[in-house]
């Protein structure tokens, strides 16, 4: 539809960076175009407009950017998931897979009550390891996770299906083969 090809336009891709033969979608060029923000973020939210969400998640580093944004736009709170050490209050932990071997990610005890709806939000799906440890790490807190959405979906690397295994709709905008 036109938002996603208008999105895909203001997504930059950089070659071989972090390393040689991987294509990163960079989205700075996207949120720093304001008219492709506002519609990023708009879309992303569509289905919930006017519904009640508690609590929006975002994961570090870019999830906060645009989970900021969706959490105003639904009247929800914000609630930062990040890599280990760096929350100052007493925390809950998860492993989860990277590409090569395991990390660890934590958010503080009390930034969910049980029976809240929570809707996860990061800029991109890949493999679905990180998104996948954020839900597991959310459901452990007794959250209802109402949703996952994410600006880019790489479809063939199988994100959407862990999370959809979990029970968790998945949201996305554009997809990269
Ligand atoms: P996954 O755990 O699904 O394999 O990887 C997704 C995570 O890696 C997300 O937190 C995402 O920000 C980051 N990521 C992996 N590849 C890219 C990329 O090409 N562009 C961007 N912007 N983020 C990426």
């Amino acid at each position: 539809d036109t938002v996603s090809d208008d999105l895909i336009k203001s997504i930059r891709t950089i070659p071989d960076y972090p390393k040689e033969g991987i294509l990163f979608r960079d989205i700075t060029t996207l949120l720093g175009d304001a008219r492709a923000f506002r519609r990023a973020v708009d879309a992303l939210v569509q289905p919930w407009a006017g519904s009640k969400i508690d609590q929006v998640a975002g994961i570090e580093a870019r999830g906060f950017i645009l989970g900021g944004a969706v959490a105003h736009q639904l009247s929800a709170g914000f609630v930062p998931i990040r890599k280990k050490g760096k929350l100052p209050h007493e925390t809950v932990r998860i492993a989860y897979s990277l590409e090569y071997g395991l990390d660890e990610m934590e958010m503080h005890k009390d930034a969910i009550k049980p029976g809240d709806k929570v809707i996860l939000v990061d800029d991109l799906i890949a493999t679905g390891g990180t998104a996948e440890g954020a839900t597991k790490l959310l459901k452990q807190m007794g959250a209802e996770v109402v949703a996952a959405c994410f600006i880019i979906d790489l479809p063939d690397l199988g994100g959407r299906k862990k999370l959809e295994a979990l029970d968790v709709p998945v949201r996305t905008l554009v997809e990269f083969p």
